[in-house]
């Protein structure tokens, strides 16, 4: 389909997470059939696939915060695979799953002087411009976990493989390290403890801070059962100065307290950050933190006719947030198509 001759579609959707899948249901149901939506991954939901861990609670009150279902796409509290599950049969019965392309990576959208926008994908150097379409608008809903947050030191070539950004390449038995003080850094790190067949992992979680103070009410309850019980190692309250090889395992951490300890493998959660570059290279104002400036009411940015939603626009994103920000924009969108 995405090498169609010619063809010219009313809403080019950029990521098919919770806010490209929930725009694409809206604009169904607002009438809008000649869509596209485009994704880097072989899927739909890809950063829920590879960062919540398996059988994870998906919550619809995400870090605390109440959220009510503006539009039309809701999901019920369930565990990640019932999730994805979900979505699949909300996506069937609108009747939009064939307008899902995969394993394209968007590297940016240029409007022309004809008004339409042209979308360009594949790596720097060898990117290639869909010339087959064009789109009258496009919502950006590429998330932020494109680019995790990285700590500020170096990490060092020959351990790189083993300072990764989930759980995908725990083994069992090894002794793992997860850094950072949110919600995914709890849920990793009691994750572990919990999952089926890493019986033997030793979990240690780090966070600058002495106290857990950003996690929701479950998951700090989860993580104080477990630094109480001794089943995870508590290595709080001391940042991290440097990494470098270890000689009794992978990684030695050397913390800002002069003391250093040896893991297998150190997991990062530090949160991600907005991905600049598909929004910059496409003409779009960024302010404070890299947040793209965007109407709060319809998500449209400086450039009319492109929109964005959902994680991008939000330090504190969830499920919910992205299902509501793609009503508001579908809303505008096909209030003007019409
Ligand atoms: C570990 C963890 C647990 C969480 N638990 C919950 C929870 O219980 N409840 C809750 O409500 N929220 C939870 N969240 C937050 C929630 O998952 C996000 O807020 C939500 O997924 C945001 O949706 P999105 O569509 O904005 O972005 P994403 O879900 O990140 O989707 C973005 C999509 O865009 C694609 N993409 C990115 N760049 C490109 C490109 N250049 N070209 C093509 N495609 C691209 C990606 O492959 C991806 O499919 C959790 C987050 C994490 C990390």
């Amino acid at each position: 389909m995405i090498h169609e001759n010619g063809r010219i579609v009313d809403i080019a959707i950029i990521g098919a997470g919770p806010g490209g899948m929930a725009s694409a249901i809206e604009a169904k149901l607002a009438g809008t059939e000649n869509i596209i939506v485009i994704d880097k991954a072989p899927h739909h939901n890809d950063m829920i696939h590879k960062f919540y861990k398996k059988g994870k609670r998906v919550d619809k009150d995400w870090m605390g915060i109440k959220f009510e279902f503006t539009g039309n796409v809701s999901f019920e509290e369930c565990s990640k695979e019932e999730y994805i599950d979900q979505m699949d049969e909300k996506l069937k019965a609108a009747g939009v799953l064939d307008k899902f392309e995969y394993n394209h990576e968007i590297m940016r959208v240029e409007k022309g002087e004809d008004g339409l926008f042209s979308i360009v994908y594949g790596m720097e150097g060898v990117s290639e411009r869909l010339e087959s379409i064009k789109a009258k608008n496009v919502i950006l809903s590429v998330g932020r976990m494109g680019k995790p947050n990285r700590p500020r030191y170096k990490f060092p070539k020959e351990i790189k493989q083993v300072l990764n950004f989930n759980l995908s390449k725990v083994q069992n038995g090894e002794h793992v390290m997860v850094v950072g003080g949110g919600d995914t850094a709890g849920e990793y790190a009691y994750g572990l403890v919990e999952m089926e067949g890493m019986e033997d992992c030793v979990v240690t979680l780090n966070y600058r801070k002495a106290e857990i103070t950003r996690m929701n009410p479950i998951n700090t309850e989860m993580c104080m059962k477990y630094l109480d019980n001794g089943k995870m190692i508590n290595k709080m309250g001391v940042d991290v100065e440097s990494v470098e090889a270890g000689e009794e395992r992978a990684v030695k951490v050397n913390f800002t307290d002069g003391t250093s300890c040896e893991y297998d493998r150190v997991v990062y959660a530090l949160g991600g950050t907005t991905p600049k570059d598909i929004l910059v290279n496409s003409g779009v104002k960024t302010g404070e933190w890299d947040v793209p400036v965007y109407d709060e009411k319809t998500f449209e940015t400086n450039v009319e006719g492109l929109y964005t939603i959902g994680d991008v626009v939000t330090d504190q994103g969830s499920i919910a947030l992205a299902f509501n920000h793609a009503s508001d924009a579908i809303k505008s969108i096909a209030s003007k198509l019409k």
